[in-house]
């Protein structure tokens, strides 16, 4: 029988920080899975300081690759530093090679990048593969939205599920704990009844195609080929061993539209209350500012997803106002929108000049939401979206907001 094998595509700060956490669990479940993990880097050189502790004097001042330093080092030195990484995991600057004969593929880089990794990967992938995307972040085309993971699902033709919480990526590469929620529908067929230890005859791989419903409920037009019954089920149980951690607690549920909601758009809130603090206004103002923008987020939900929303999400799980309270108090989108107000200059600048190729996914979230509900006709709803979009114009100012904010 055959054991998952995973991998992870991304390797910034969340995207290192989860190839972490899952190269400790496939360590600690080899019944389920093959033990490395390989990470696709997009390659980029990297010079190492002289006061680095990898500091070669052999090779000076001579940039590296990013994958060589990771394989030699066991560090991410660019997006993750001072975190030790298992040895297990295997930076890949080939995308193609990455993906090869993976049964699990985790999506985690910024969600502007997928539709090209999308098509890099969709000859070269498993049909029969599952993926969980750990992006926070939509996909708009003119008057369309979509969920990345339904993108990832639809263009590559496999099922894809979501991961999103209030996960500080820092926080939990040092082993502080957190929870995080997965939204995972288990495809028919991908779960195996074998009789003592034989899988039986719907188990074996050659079962028949099946559909799916997307997140509007619709049945897909892609069909999926199920996992093959050689390989342990990938289920709720499959995913909970890759994922949990004694730091990292996760919940298990089916509303991939409210956690993936929940991800996308509190980055927009987390941008209005580093505004609103980097203007001098403390946490009362930030309080609304996060009551506002949850109540945007459900209307969205709601009036976007309205057969398969569960509004219950949003304040049940850590990917609802678990992720709105640190994404406002603690995470990069609030702290570097604050300090573009108290420097006076624009947050490209600040994501330019402070973040050392890190994003800010409130940035392009705000742009594209903004001018989908623009397309849409219905930008009144959403007061508090679109004054975040005219603050990074530079047309209106913080002081506005109460003002514009008035029913
Ligand atoms: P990051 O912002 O730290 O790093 C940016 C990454 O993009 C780097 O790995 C860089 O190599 C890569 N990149 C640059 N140009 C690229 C290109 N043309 N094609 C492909 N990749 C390119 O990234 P991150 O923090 O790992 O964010 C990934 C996702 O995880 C985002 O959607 C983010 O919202 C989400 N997230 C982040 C955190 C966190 O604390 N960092 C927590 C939860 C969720
Ligand atoms: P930032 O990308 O703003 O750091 O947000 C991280 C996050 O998603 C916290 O849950």
């Amino acid at each position: 029988s055959r054991k998952h094998k995973v991998v992870v595509i991304g390797s910034g700060n969340w995207g290192t920080t989860v190839a972490k956490l899952v190269a400790e669990n496939t360590r600690g479940h080899p019944d389920l899975f093959e033990e490395n993990v390989q990470m696709w880097v997009y390659e980029e050189k990297v010079t190492l300081p002289k006061d680095s502790p990898h500091y070669d004097a052999s090779v000076g001042d001579e940039p590296q690759k990013l994958t060589a330093i990771i394989n030699k080092c066991h560090e991410n030195v660019k997006y993750l530093p001072k975190i030790a990484l298992p040895s297990n995991i295997v930076a890949n600057p080939s995308l193609q090679d990455t993906v090869k004969d993976a049964s699990i593929l985790i999506f985690n880089l910024p969600h502007e990048f997928i539709g090209n990794i999308c098509r890099q990967i969709k000859d070269h992938i498993l049909p029969y593969a599952r993926g969980i995307s750990c992006i926070k972040g939509v996909t708009v085309t003119d008057d369309n939205i979509e969920l990345i993971c339904e993108y990832i699902s639809e263009s590559l033709g496999i099922y894809c599920g979501a991961l999103s919480g209030a996960n500080i990526a820092t926080e939990i590469a040092n082993e502080e704990w957190c929870e995080t929620t997965i939204a995972y529908n288990t495809p028919a067929g991908d779960v195996h009844h074998a009789a003592n230890g034989v899988a039986n005859d719907s188990d074996n791989g050659a079962a028949a195609l099946t559909e799916y419903k997307d997140a509007r409920g619709r049945t897909s037009k892609n069909k999926l080929t199920p996992v093959p019954g050689d390989y342990p089920s990938l289920d709720h149980h499959v995913l909970q061993s890759l994922f949990h951690r004694p730091y990292f607690t996760v919940s298990m549920v089916s509303d991939v539209v409210g956690v993936s909601l929940g991800g996308a758009l509190k980055n927009i809130v987390a941008l209005a209350c580093g505004f609103v603090e980097g203007h001098g206004w403390n946490m009362t103002a930030k309080t609304a500012v996060m009551r506002r923008g949850m109540l945007e987020i459900i209307t969205f939900g709601r009036e976007f997803f309205p057969e398969t929303i569960e509004e219950k999400t949003f304040w049940e799980e850590s990917a609802g106002w678990g992720d709105m309270i640190v994404s406002c108090t603690s995470a990069r989108n609030w702290r570097y929108s604050k300090m573009a107000v108290e420097r006076g200059v624009s947050l490209e600048e600040i994501e330019k000049t402070e973040l050392n190729g890190q994003k800010l996914q409130g940035i392009s979230t705000t742009r594209e939401v903004c001018g989908f509900l623009r397309a849409k006709g219905v930008e009144s709803k959403y007061p508090l979206f679109m004054i975040v979009d005219r603050i990074l114009d530079g047309t209106v100012n913080v002081e506005d907001i109460p003002e514009l904010l008035r029913k």
